[in-house]
């Protein structure tokens, strides 16, 4: 079988700063794969580097067998990625943005108008094709950022902490939502600062501290394991 993900032996420094020190892990395909770890563990780096916005300083890293810096198309098109931090074209309706992005990644007109309203079909938000993004609601603005990352059909969806900051209801919606997503068969990367999320959600889970992993397990046996002392957990 494939593995979604093969990393070996994965470092990253800035100056001093050993972002990564040697991460080695594998996501199968088809898993609900939970990075979990505190602030400054090393989750956005490990992203970054997959989807190419930053450069491994050792080791390798392998999306559908793919090397992210030797053959960095065909990784980073397998790869849908929900970020953070929203930065999305506010002038245009949000079924133009999607069409725009799967036109960028070589996508014929028609087929990305498809495209786009599938998308916004899977998230739940196809009757706001016609909004901007900033006049969405804020569980809406997480929908999307979801729908832009499925336009180019990836085969793994990351999610870097889509529960920062959102209240406990959205939170309840997105986890629905994307155990729907893993269910249909995509591979998902979740990142959190949460147990309970990657107990909720996650097949297996690594505990990544001060840029090593330093567990690889069920979320049920890492919480037997005294997990807590790293992990946070969900006050509401
Ligand atoms: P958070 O949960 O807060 O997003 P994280 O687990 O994603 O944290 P990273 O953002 O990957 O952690 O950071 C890992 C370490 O690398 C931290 O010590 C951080 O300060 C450092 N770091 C990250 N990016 C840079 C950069 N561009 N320059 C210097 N240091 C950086």
């Amino acid at each position: 079988m494939t593995n979604a993900l093969e990393i070996t032996n994965l470092r990253k420094s800035y100056g001093d700063v050993q972002a990564l020190d040697g991460v080695s892990l594998t996501v199968p395909e088809g898993s609900f794969f939970g990075l979990l770890g505190p602030n400054g563990a090393g989750k956005t780096t490990f992203i970054s580097i997959l989807v190419g916005l930053v450069r491994k300083s050792g080791g390798e890293a392998l999306v559908f067998g793919h090397d992210v810096e030797t053959d960095y198309r065909a990784a980073r098109d397998a790869i849908g990625l929900a970020p953070q931090e929203f930065n999305v074209d506010r002038f245009f309706p949000i079924h133009e943005v999607l069409e725009h992005k799967a036109g960028y990644h070589g996508i014929p007109a028609a087929e990305a108008r498809v495209r786009a309203a599938d998308a916004l079909k899977r998230v739940g938000i196809y009757d706001k094709r016609n909004t901007r993004f900033d006049w969405l609601s804020g569980g809406m603005k997480r929908r999307f950022m979801i729908a832009r990352a499925l336009v180019t059909e990836p085969e793994l969806l990351i999610l870097d902490e889509p529960s920062a900051g959102v209240d406990v209801q959205l939170r309840r919606d997105l986890w629905d939502l994307v155990t729907e997503l893993n269910e249909q068969g995509t591979t998902i990367l979740l990142t959190t600062h949460y147990i309970e999320e990657a107990e909720r959600l996650c097949d297996e889970v690594a505990i990544l501290d001060s840029g090593r992993v330093v567990a690889v397990a069920s979320p049920e046996a890492l919480k037997g394991r005294g997990a807590d002392h790293i992990t946070i957990h969900l006050h509401n």
